[in-house]
């Protein structure tokens, strides 16, 4: 067995290792998190053992090896019980610091209420002022200055918590993050009708994206921000394509940053998941999953889940925005309802990596959810949706 530290990653209490442990038989390599003290002794005792072998004879040499051989075998079965359990992020962002206005911004993680302005004041005055203040939030997460340290910062957060994301946004910039990280990133296409414009990315285009292999996921599709329904003609032939080339869609639906209405060409009836059901109707193959859960609107929500066996949602933004009671609330009516199966996590965390912590350790901390419902949410619905494989799951564990 050959033991070498592959990565100075360290785990969430900073004291675990991320290490490779490879055998000398299959050459299979896995990794593996270890406690740094256990490393230490298992060098120091490699160490005291080579000395020995060199200085003692064959009978003290194969005393040794022994003791050496015990420690691999306590140390591999140590790091298989700390490592942190996979996570798949359903809704993870590549954009540019900039991206939710000059840096630093302040998201309420949570917000303690979702403001108020004066009608003939500007309200994306008042909005950017309070995410410059963090006047409405009850915690508050800044972001980082720069594009790096944005991709940094995320890219760190995917190994200390051993999350696999599906990433969308900037294409250069989702191009560069998996260059980064190629194995924990599943490559997505943000898309909505003046990205289709601007950067030409039609039917063939998309198409030929996603038969090249390189990207796997068509979303988040955003066009309740330019106030067009899922169910607008315009996106037929998408959707059809998507059916046709067996590809995954998110879309987005309900929320959107507090004001959405004035900040953006959204319409709130837009984000009801009952727009949806043409669409499911018309494409029974379609793999299809609301973003945000459709928040807020949860009877729609469920009527859909209910009458659609295939479709999914995922907890984006709503996991760390929204006060404690409502998520709480959000999140229990949905698995109190039956579709435990077809919740799964994504943070949305935009230009906040901290935000990715936040939404886990909720639902990792949720005393209405049993241990395998929250497996569920974090992890195996998403392979179920993803259609990942065995292979391919046993390489995320
Ligand atoms: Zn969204």
């Amino acid at each position: 067995m050959k033991l070498y530290i592959a990565k100075a990653s360290t785990g969430a209490n900073g004291s675990y290792k991320q290490v490779v442990v490879s055998n000398a038989v299959d050459k299979i390599e896995q990794p593996r998190w270890v406690c740094i003290k256990m490393l230490e002794i298992v060098y120091v005792t490699y160490v005291t053992t080579l000395i020995h072998i060199l200085v003692s004879n064959p009978y003290a040499m194969k005393k040794y090896l022994f003791i050496l051989f015990a420690f691999l075998v306590a140390l591999n079965s140590f790091g298989q019980v700390k490592r942190p359990l996979p996570v798949i992020d359903m809704h993870l962002h590549a954009i540019g610091a900039d991206d939710q206005g000059p840096p630093p911004v302040k998201v309420g993680a949570p917000f303690a209420y979702f403001g108020y302005a004066e009608p003939k004041v500007n309200y994306g005055e008042t909005f950017i002022g309070a995410l410059k203040t963090g006047a409405w939030n009850t915690v508050s997460i800044s972001s980082p200055l720069t594009d790096d340290e944005l991709k940094q910062q995320t890219l760190a957060v995917l190994k200390e918590r051993n999350i696999y994301g599906v990433l969308s946004g900037d294409m250069t910039k989702v191009r560069q993050w998996k260059a980064t990280l190629p194995d924990r990133i599943i490559n997505a296409v943000y898309w909505d009708f003046g990205i289709l414009k601007h950067d030409k990315l039609d039917v063939d285009s998309l198409t030929k994206l996603f038969k090249s292999g390189e990207f796997k996921v068509f979303g988040e599709v955003a066009i309740q921000y330019e106030g067009i329904s899922a169910a607008d003609p315009a996106m037929e032939p998408y959707f059809k394509m998507a059916e046709d080339l067996d590809i995954p869609v998110g879309i987005h639906l309900g929320t959107g940053p507090p004001g959405v209405s004035l900040l953006t060409k959204s319409r709130a009836r837009l984000g009801s998941a009952l727009i949806l059901e043409d669409v499911l109707v018309k494409h029974p193959k379609l793999r299809i999953y609301a973003m945000h859960a459709g928040w807020p609107m949860i009877d729609d929500m469920i009527a859909m889940l209910y009458a659609y066996p295939q479709l999914y949602v995922d907890l984006g933004v709503i996991n760390y925005i929204l006060p404690q009671k409502e998520f709480d609330f959000y999140l229990q009516r949905l698995v109190n309802a039956g579709f435990g199966k077809r919740v799964m996590y994504g943070s949305d965390q935009m230009v906040w990596p901290g935000a990715i912590k936040i939404g886990i350790d909720r639902i990792e901390g949720a005393s209405y959810l049993t241990k395998g419902q929250k497996r569920d949410i974090l992890f195996n619905n998403a392979t179920r949706f993803l259609e990942l494989n065995a292979k391919q799951i046993a390489a995320m564990q």
